[in-house]
């Protein structure tokens, strides 16, 4: 992969940073600053547009042809000259002709004459303008509509408009999305060349830890995190190398850690990264790589470790993300610092989800000095302003609050508590895509 900077060099840009105290906007600058597009960015294979949602598109799609290719209707009614239409109430027009989608008229359509057309079908020549059928009394061959319904080019689709031949339909850089996927269809292209994905590896620590089909021991949990981190990657399209839990023993974690390092772009783990942590974890991230340990003010997922890991021998290395182990948190830092630095590494030039504004219906407890990302549910009150209300217990490990909720609601780091009424800033987990 492209070389990585040393953290020192990112953090020396920062007037204030101090890793025990980081704001979530100085976490997520440094994490900018860090990640760049890796080498991965620059490879690119072709699939076939079957398989190409989801993928960044390696080029620029250059339109071969116009869309659409000819001047056409935009309704079913009738097609004539603009100049036609008289400065009198009515206008009069003898039709000589039909024309359909994928069956043009071809005659010359001179002034006082039209021709029935349908949506979709090429304007004749002499022809600028539709009248829709409905605004038309017809008698026989002759149609008459009051002049003041209609103007010189109403009504007409004209040829490029939709796509320029020549131009780039599509950019490099962008994920491909339903409609994507039908416009370039309409260019009448069928393969597409796309990034290779990332290669991300990830695993949970903890002793506590067990998988599902493992007998459930006093004091112990089901590994859910990875379950979530699977959901995640998979949405961004990246490749996933599953490492399984990881056992707290120095062997199997620097095996672990080093194998990871060598085939992947990017690392993620959780658990074992807070204060007073007993495992294993950041003594061998510290060991293999550049790698800080970060208090953050934020709610939930305060302790994370960010940077990189090398593998000892090969020199690859890797991005480092160690979250924190609870299951809230996992998502919320997934979210905030992960999501978009993958995405900057696919060479995706997408921004971050829009934040957007409800009302809160309740008070929502809340100190300065943090951010907060509670979980929401969003409604519309009577008056058809958008609401939020909160999915109850908030704990940082009760993913139940995160299944339920459809949105997060930001608590920005200055803001202090909030009445019932008070507008707040939401971000929506799923975008229309
Ligand atoms: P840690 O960050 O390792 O101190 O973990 C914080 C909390 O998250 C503890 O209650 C852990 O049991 C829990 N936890 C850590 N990893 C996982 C995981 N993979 N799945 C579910 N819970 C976890
Ligand atoms: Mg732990």
């Amino acid at each position: 992969m492209t070389s990585l900077p040393t953290l020192n060099s990112v953090v020396t840009c920062l007037s204030d940073y101090d890793p025990e105290s980081l704001r979530v906007s100085q976490a997520i600058q440094i994490v900018q600053d860090f990640v760049r597009p890796t080498a991965q960015a620059l490879e690119s294979e072709t699939v076939s547009i079957y398989d190409a949602l989801g993928r960044v598109l390696a080029q620029d799609i250059i339109s071969p042809i116009n869309v659409p290719s000819a001047d056409n209707s935009a309704m079913d009614g009738y097609a004539f000259a603009g100049s036609s239409i008289t400065n009198t109430d009515s206008t009069s027009l003898t039709m000589i002709g039909k024309g359909f989608a994928g069956n043009a008229f071809t005659g010359q359509v001179a002034a006082g004459q039209c021709v029935r057309i349908m949506t979709g079908a090429v304007m004749p020549q002499g022809c600028d303008t539709t009248i829709p059928q409905e605004m038309v009394e017809v008698d026989g061959d002759v149609i008459r509509f009051r002049s003041n319904l209609v103007r010189a080019g109403d009504n007409r689709r004209l040829k490029g408009e939709d796509l320029k031949e020549g131009l780039a339909a599509l950019k490099a850089g962008k994920i491909i999305r339903p409609a994507d996927l039908g416009l370039i269809a309409s260019l009448g292209i069928g393969t597409v060349s796309v990034k290779r994905r990332l290669r991300v590896g990830f695993f949970s620590t903890g002793d506590e830890l067990r998988s599902i089909g493992q007998p459930l021991e006093d004091g112990c949990v089901y590994d859910s995190n990875r379950y979530t981190l699977f959901g995640m990657l998979t949405r961004l399209g990246v490749e996933l190398h599953d490492f399984g839990v990881v056992r707290d023993d120095p062997v199997v974690m620097r095996e672990t850690f080093s194998q990871a390092a060598s085939v992947c772009d990017a690392v993620i783990t959780s658990g074992g990264v807070s204060v007073g942590e007993a495992d294993y974890t950041k003594q061998i991230m510290r060991e293999l790589g550049d790698v800080s340990f970060w208090k953050i003010a934020m709610r939930p997922g305060r302790p994370m470790a960010f940077g990189s890991i090398k593998h000892p021998k090969s020199n690859h290395s890797a991005v480092l993300f160690g979250l924190p182990g609870n299951p809230v948190a996992v998502m919320v830092t997934f979210y905030q610092f992960v999501r978009n630095a993958l995405l900057c590494m696919n060479g995706v030039t997408e921004t971050a989800p829009p934040m957007m504004q409800a009302k809160t219906v309740e008070a929502i407890r809340k100190r300065p000095g943090r951010t907060e990302f509670q979980r929401g549910i969003l409604s519309t009150d009577e008056t058809g302003a958008r609401t939020v209300r909160i999915t109850g217990a908030q704990g940082s490990g009760v993913l139940r609050s995160m299944s339920e909720a459809d949105c997060f609601i930001v608590l920005e780091h200055d803001q202090d508590q909030i009445k019932a009424g008070d507008t707040v800033g939401v971000v929506l987990f799923e975008g229309l895509v």
